[in-house]
């Protein structure tokens, strides 16, 4: 996504200080402000396990105030005396652990530090209601802890990463914890809301209407999302019988044609990536052109600029990202390379376009670029996750596939992200998953393709039905290639 700075010899001193933490010089139990991300080691915490977040908003588009009642389900890993959420902006109201009065103090960017009346004792079930209120701050830029966007039809919705949650609702901020979500949102009566799931109940009192949503597959803070809108929608189902709704904000009703092609993306992807593996599907099309879609649980949320392979991208996700998430940032690569090689099998299928082909004009392009070889696709530093992977990554996963067979390759394709359906993974995992598959050694393949910083020899990247042009060829003839100038 955006840009962040490199937080360099900072985020390595604050890893060391967040590592472990389980009793403080005083003998207090504290749960550790981080979950020691190698990137953003202050995103999550320690202490502790989510269950269930019950997300309470009452948002009144006009004066932007934001009401919120979230309680956090959780399960305690240790006897905690003190313990953190990640929440961002808004004053506090007040604060209960297992209904009793608790004290808290905001610290960093967004850790909300919290004292329970007593002892929380190690594996017991910790229910924390957070009641709170003010102005979200919006998504703004650079080093943004913020996922609040203000559309310009009038509305709002939740969509950044790798953080977005902490700017509506209090959350353990980390691609580790997963847990269920409801979402009861209140808004006045002209007005609806879509979120994550299943929508569940609906209820107009006076001048407004909530809207309960309930999203039962595991989820993490980022895919979470509510949109608030006078929207237009689209009911769909899969071949299997999976409920598809689509919102449509006023100015982006025209996305309906795209987005009538869903139950098709889905059959497609099934197909390669096994199958669906959410309770439900849709999508959320904003008018507005910000600067990425992004991969919101089930309902991708669209940029006014969203075409049909962002669609394709954005439900790739669903497997590899949102089902199967990353172990850390460092392995950005498990969502972006697959999702945007989802765009390559749709090209392949729908479109007649020869994979081989593609990757041979694309490689003669980038074959020569130091500057591309030199962001790999594994630990390519904080800030820097949502660049090359959605170019080096389909090419990866293409020279693969021809390396390997398509055999291996698709099978794969077909069961990783299942075998890891409401977990994590990582890259490591993941080549270990493949040389368990593959009838050749793929160790220095992966080096080259996954971890290396300059060009990989020409036994990895020209061989079999790929076509290296010849070098005259190179210079003049290969079609230059737009990179889009959007992050999906
Ligand atoms: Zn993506």
């Amino acid at each position: 996504m955006r840009a962040r700075p490199i937080v360099g010899c900072v985020a390595a001193a604050t890893a060391l200080l967040v590592a472990g933490g389980s009793a403080s010089a005083t003998g207090n139990a504290v749960g550790a402000p981080g979950a020691g991300d190698p990137y953003y080691p202050m995103d999550g915490n320690g202490g502790y396990d989510v269950s269930h977040y019950d997300v309470g908003i009452d948002y009144t588009p006009s004066t932007k105030m934001l009401i919120g009642d979230t309680t956090v389900t959780a399960t305690t890993t240790q006897k905690l005396d003190q313990f953190d959420l990640d929440f961002y902006g808004f004053q506090i109201d007040s604060i209960t652990v297992n209904g009793e009065s608790a004290t808290w103090k905001r610290s960093d960017q967004h850790e909300l530090v919290i004292t329970p009346a007593s002892r929380v004792a190690k594996k017991t079930t910790m229910k924390v209601r957070v009641k709170y209120h003010g102005e979200p701050k919006p998504t703004s830029g650079l080093d943004d802890y913020s996922g609040w966007n203000y559309s310009s039809t009038g509305g709002a919705f939740a969509a950044n990463e790798p953080h977005s949650a902490a700017s509506w609702y209090p959350v353990n901020d980390t691609t580790r914890d997963k847990a269920t979500f409801t979402l009861n949102a209140t808004v006045p009566k002209a007005y609806s809301v879509i979120s994550n799931g299943e929508q569940t109940g609906k209820k107009t009192v006076g001048d407004k209407t909530t809207y309960t949503w309930t999203e039962k597959d595991p989820i993490i803070g980022y895919l979470t999302t509510v949109a608030i809108d006078k929207f237009t929608y689209l009911k769909q189902t899969t071949k299997d019988g999976i409920p598809l709704v689509s919102a449509f904000a006023p100015g982006a009703e025209d996305k309906e044609q795209i987005e009538k092609q869903l139950p098709a993306i889905i059959e497609l992807l099934e197909h390669y990536f096994g199958p669906y593996p959410q309770s439900s599907g849709g999508g959320i099309y904003v008018a507005d052109q910000i600067g990425f879609s992004l991969e919101t649980q089930d309902r991708p949320t669209y940029a006014a600029w969203a075409d049909l392979p962002t669609v394709v991208h954005e439900n790739g996700h669903q497997w590899w990202g949102d089902s199967m998430s990353v172990d850390t940032w460092r392995d950005v690569c498990m969502n972006e390379c697959f999702a945007s090689y989802g765009e390559w099998l749709w090209e392949q299928d729908k479109e007649d376009v020869n994979l081989d082909d593609k990757y041979s004009a694309q490689m003669a392009y980038y074959g020569d670029n130091e500057r591309f070889w030199s962001n790999p696709l594994w630990d390519m530093g904080a800030g820097n996750e949502f660049s090359n992977s959605y170019t080096r990554g389909p090419l990866f996963l293409q020279a693969l596939r021809a390396y390997i067979g398509d055999k291996p390759f698709f099978q794969v394709l077909r069961t990783y992200s299942q075998l890891h359906r409401g977990g994590n993974t990582s890259m490591q995992d993941f080549e270990k998953y493949v040389q368990r598959h593959a009838t050749r050694n793929v160790h220095g393949f992966f080096q080259a393709w996954v971890y290396g910083t300059t060009r990989p020899a020409d036994k990895y990247i020209w061989f079999g039905p790929f076509h290296k042009p010849a070098a005259k060829a190179r210079t003049t003839a290969p079609k230059p290639l737009v990179q889009s100038q959007h992050t999906r």
